[in-house]
């Protein structure tokens, strides 16, 4: 028996109303995600990526069509999904530990073991030190990192991770995708990551949705298998069907294909 997918897009259109008319963002997109699997979604810029994890997060309503979560319909947020921004948002006048704890504070939920666990998060994440400084005293990485402690301390079920390492460095951005997949697998979570990054998009994913341009559709759906000894994303990018795989999605998404 097929199991039920843990997230269900079903038929989803976007229309924005601007002062310059009407933007179709997103055209007739479904999509089935399921328990464990962590799925990159690529497209051009401006195709919609970010509209789609905002209406899976329940932030935005769309204009036509449903968002199943465990079999119930989308109507707002939920605590199942996690959701980091493409901003990292952090509250200036609050000090690290404080917008590290926001999430937990929001959903009344600050217990002994969800205070320990974020604190172990930071740690991890070379943040320890940090607890007492604010945003403005951080690097940009470190920002996006704390970012993303505030969204895994919550526990979320579903994890929404918006361009999460873009502000990253290189050598940064790989240990901390290879952290974040270890994570996600670790805890049995479902990941959903828009990149641009396509390297990043195929290392760190069972799936690569592959969205036109504006209005965002589904051009494809990519399984991907990979062939190495080291599950991590650094060590993915060494597999031999990873080339493969990556020029196949790179002339799926050139616009001018
Ligand atoms: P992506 O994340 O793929 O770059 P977005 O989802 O952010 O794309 O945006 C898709 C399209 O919708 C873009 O053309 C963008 O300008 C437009 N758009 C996004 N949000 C709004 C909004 N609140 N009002 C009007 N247009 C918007
Ligand atoms: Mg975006």
């Amino acid at each position: 028996m097929k199991s039920q997918p843990i997230v269900a897009i079903n038929n989803i259109s976007m229309k924005y109303q601007s002062p310059e008319g009407e933007i179709a963002a997103l055209k007739n997109v479904s999509l089935d995600i399921f328990q464990g699997e962590f799925v990159s979604i690529v497209g051009p810029s401006g195709c919609g990526k970010s509209t789609l994890l905002n209406i899976i997060a329940g932030l935005i309503a769309p204009s036509s069509g449903e968002v199943f979560i465990k079999d119930k319909k989308v109507s707002g947020p939920t605590t199942m999904v996690g959701y980091m921004p493409q901003s990292d948002q952090l509250f200036e006048w609050r000090n690290i530990w404080k917008n590290v704890v926001l999430g937990l504070e929001i959903q009344n939920n600050i217990t002994e073991a969800n205070i320990r666990f974020a604190e172990k998060l930071l740690r991890d994440y070379g943040l320890g030190e940090f607890k007492h400084k604010y945003p403005s005293q951080l690097s940009g990485g470190m920002r996006q990192r704390v970012a993303l402690i505030r969204t895994l301390t919550t526990n979320p079920d579903i994890l929404l991770l918006d361009e999460a390492f873009s502000a990253l460095d290189y050598q940064t951005r790989l240990v901390v995708s290879d952290e974040v997949k270890q994570i996600i697998e670790k805890e049995n979570k479902t990941a959903i990551l828009v990149t641009h990054d396509l390297a990043e998009a195929i290392s760190m994913a069972n799936k690569v949705v592959a969205l036109s341009k504006r209005p965002g559709t589904v051009k494809n759906i990519y399984n991907i298998s990979l062939t190495c000894n080291s599950h991590t994303p650094l060590g993915c990018r060494e597999a031999p069907e990873f080339r493969e795989y990556f020029n196949t999605i790179w002339k799926e998404l050139d616009v001018h294909a």
